[in-house]
C-alpha cells in the first residue's frame, strides 16, 4: 500500500478506513508510535510511552474486527491519556515527585471503559502537578512544548495531551478540567476540547485535584471526534457517587448536526464579562469574527450578563486550594510512591519521614496552594473565606441560570491570550491564574463547555479559541454549535487549522527541533 500518513486523518477517518479494510490497527498504531519516537524528544507530550501494550491492544483489535464484532465505534484507534488517571501496570505520575514510581492496581473508569472499547492506550501525557497550572511549566518532569512554537507553553494543566494531538501523536486524548485544564491548552494549540457536564464522565481513579471542579473529558482535532469519544467514557457509574444516573444526550447526532453549518434557531449569548479588559487585541477580534459567523448562519446573538463571573477567579482559588489541601494530605510516604527520609536523624519519626517525603516530593505551586486551602479551612477563618466563596458560587450558578433564560449558549473566547513564552510566566503565580478568567464559571456551576479554534492572533500568528458553554446535561447544544462554527470557518480557511501550523512540517521529520531553546527535555 502506499505510504499513507494515517497519523494525519482524524479519528472519524480512521474509523471508516479500519471499516473499509484499507488499513488495521496494528499499522495505524505503529504509525502513531513512530511519529512519537520521532518528534516527543522536542515537544515532550509523553512521559510514558507504552509500545508494547499498545501494539498488544492493535492487534487484538483488529483480530475482533476480522471476526466482523468491533467492540465500539472507536475500536482500533488509538489513545492517550492523562497522567492523572489511575492506569493498571502503567505508571501514573500526575507529573509529581511523589508518586514517581506508583504502578496503579487499578484503572480509573475512563481507561476501563477505554480498554473494552478497543482503544488501544498509546501513553501517559505530560501535566502541571496534580493539575495545578496553566502551561505545564509546574510538572516536574519538564515542560511540555506548543508544537505551533516549541519556545512557547501549550496550555496547562494538560498541556502534554492538547500537544499530542495538534503534534499527530495521537488522534484522541483523555484531559481533565478543574478550572479550564481542558479547554485553555485546546484554545492555545489549535486543538478541540470538552469539559462535560460535571458528573456527566467518571471521575473514579481520576487523582482527585478539586472533586467538586473536576471533569475528564476528550481532547481532539475536531468537534465530531470529540463526540465520539465522550460518548463512550461518558455515562453513569456507580464507582462515582457524583456521577449522574441518565442517559448521555446524543453527543454525535448533534455534531453531525451541527457539520452543516446552519444555526437557525439557535440563540447565542455573549457574555459581557468574559471579555474586553485583560484579552488580547487578537484574540478577541478572531472572537468577534466568529460570532459574525454564526449570525451569518442563522443564530440570534445576545448580550447577556453575568455580574458575579468578575468574582469567580478569586471564588476558584479558595475552594480549590481548600480541596486541595485535604485531597493532598493522602500522599503522606507510607501508601503510595516516593519515601525520602530526613538527612541526619537516626530512627526518624513517621511525622519526620513525611515532612521530608513532602519537602522533596511537592513542588512549590503545590506547596503554596496547600498552604492557601489549610489557611482557608482553618478555624476562625473558614466562614470569612471558604464560606463566602461556597455563597459565590451559588451567585454564579443563578447567574448562570438568568443567562441560559436568555439564549440557548454562552460564548465567549476560551483563554485571554494566545500561547506565551516558556518562562514567562513560570514565577507569577497571579499571571498564570489569570489564564483561566473565561473557563473558571462553568467548573463552579458545573456546566458543559467545548473550545473551538478560531483562528490565527494577527499580532503573533498563534492559535485562538471560542468557548461554547451550555445548561447542565446539555452537552449536546455544545457539540451541535461547536461543530457548525468548526464548518463555518474551515469554509473560510479552506480546510483545518492545524494545517497551517508552521512548525509541524519540520517536526513531521525531526529534522530542526534541537533549535527549540527553552525548558528541559525528560
Ligand atoms: N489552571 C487552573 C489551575 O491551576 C486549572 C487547572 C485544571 O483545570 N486542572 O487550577
Amino acid at each position: 500500500m502506499t505510504a499513507t500518513d494515517w497519523t494525519r486523518r482524524t479519528a472519524a477517518e480512521l474509523v471508516d478506513a479500519l471499516a473499509a479494510g484499507e488499513t488495521t490497527s496494528v499499522e495505524l498504531t505503529q504509525a502513531h508510535l513512530d511519529r512519537i519516537a520521532a518528534v516527543d524528544g522536542a515537544v515532550h507530550a509523553f512521559l510514558q510511552v507504552d509500545t508494547d501494550g499498545a501494539l498488544a491492544q492493535a492487534s487484538a483489535a483488529d483480530e475482533r474486527r476480522a471476526a466482523g464484532s468491533p467492540a465500539s465505534a472507536l475500536d482500533g484507534v488509538p489513545i492517550a491519556v492523562k497522567d492523572v488517571l489511575a492506569t493498571k501496570g502503567l505508571p501514573t505520575t500526575c507529573g509529581s515527585r511523589i508518586l514517581e514510581g506508583w504502578v496503579p492496581p487499578y484503572d480509573a473508569t475512563v481507561v476501563a471503559r477505554l480498554r473494552a472499547a478497543g482503544l488501544p492506550i498509546l501513553g501517559k501525557t505530560n501535566m502541571d502537578e496534580f493539575a495545578m497550572g496553566s502551561s505545564t511549566e509546574h510538572s516536574a518532569y519538564g515542560p511540555t512544548h506548543n508544537p505551533w512554537d516549541l519556545d512557547r507553553i501549550p496550555g496547562g494543566s494538560g498541556g502534554g495531551s492538547a500537544a499530542a494531538v495538534a503534534a499527530f501523536e495521537a488522534p484522541l486524548a483523555i484531559g481533565t478540567d478543574t478550572g479550564g485544564s481542558i479547554r485553555q491548552p485546546g484554545a492555545v494549540t489549535g486543538t478541540v476540547g470538552v469539559k462535560p457536564t460535571y458528573g456527566g464522565v467518571s471521575r473514579y481513579g481520576l487523582v482527585a485535584l478539586a472533586n467538586s471542579l473536576d471533569q475528564a473529558g476528550p481532547v481532539t482535532r475536531t468537534v465530531l471526534d470529540s463526540a465520539l469519544l465522550h460518548e463512550l467514557i461518558g455515562g453513569h457509574d456507580p464507582l462515582d457517587s457524583t456521577s449522574i444516573d441518565q442517559p448521555l444526550p446524543a453527543l454525535v447526532e448533534a455534531a453531525r448536526q451541527g457539520a452543516t453549518g446552519d444555526l437557525s434557531g439557535v440563540r447565542i449569548g455573549v457574555v459581557t464579562e468574559l471579555g474586553g479588559e485583560g484579552y488580547q487585541t487578537g484574540v478577541l477580534a478572531r472572537f468577534q469574527e466568529s460570532v459574525d459567523l454564526m449570525v451569518k448562519a442563522g443564530a440570534e446573538v445576545v448580550e447577556v450578563s453575568c455580574p458575579s463571573f468578575v468574582h469567580a477567579l478569586a471564588t476558584y482559588y479558595l475552594i480549590l486550594p481548600a480541596e486541595a489541601s485535604s485531597n493532598l494530605a493522602k500522599f503522606d510516604a507510607m501508601r503510595y510512591g516516593l519515601r525520602v527520609w530526613p538527612e541526619g536523624i537516626e530512627n526518624a519519626s513517621a511525622e519526620e519521614v513525611m515532612r521530608a517525603t513532602r519537602d522533596a516530593g511537592f513542588g512549590d505551586e503545590v506547596k503554596r496552594r496547600i498552604i492557601l486551602g489549610t489557611y482557608a479551612l482553618s478555624s476562625g477563618y473558614y466562614d470569612a473565606y471558604y464560606g463566602q466563596a461556597q455563597k459565590v458560587r451559588t451567585l454564579v450558578t443563578r447567574d448562570f441560570e438568568a443567562a441560559f433564560a436568555q439564549a440557548d449558549v454562552l460564548v465567549s473566547p476560551t483563554a485571554p491570550t494566545t500561547a506565551f513564552r516558556l518562562g514567562e510566566k513560570v514565577d507569577d503565580p497571579l499571571a498564570m491564574y489569570l489564564n483561566d478568567l473565561a473557563t473558571i464559571p462553568a467548573n463552579l456551576s458545573g456546566v458543559p463547555g467545548i473550545s473551538v479554534p478560531s483562528g490565527l492572533a494577527e499580532e503573533d500568528g498563534l492559535p485562538t479559541g471560542v468557548q461554547i458553554l451550555a445548561p447542565v446535561q446539555a452537552d449536546d447544544r455544545v457539540y451541535r454549535v461547536g461543530a457548525a462554527l468548526e464548518t463555518l470557518l474551515e469554509q473560510q480557511w479552506g480546510g483545518p487549522l492545524l494545517a497551517k501550523a508552521p512548525t509541524l512540517d519540520a517536526l513531521r521529520d525531526g529534522s530542526s527541533l534541537a533549535s527549540s531553546g527553552t525548558g528541559d527535555q525528560a
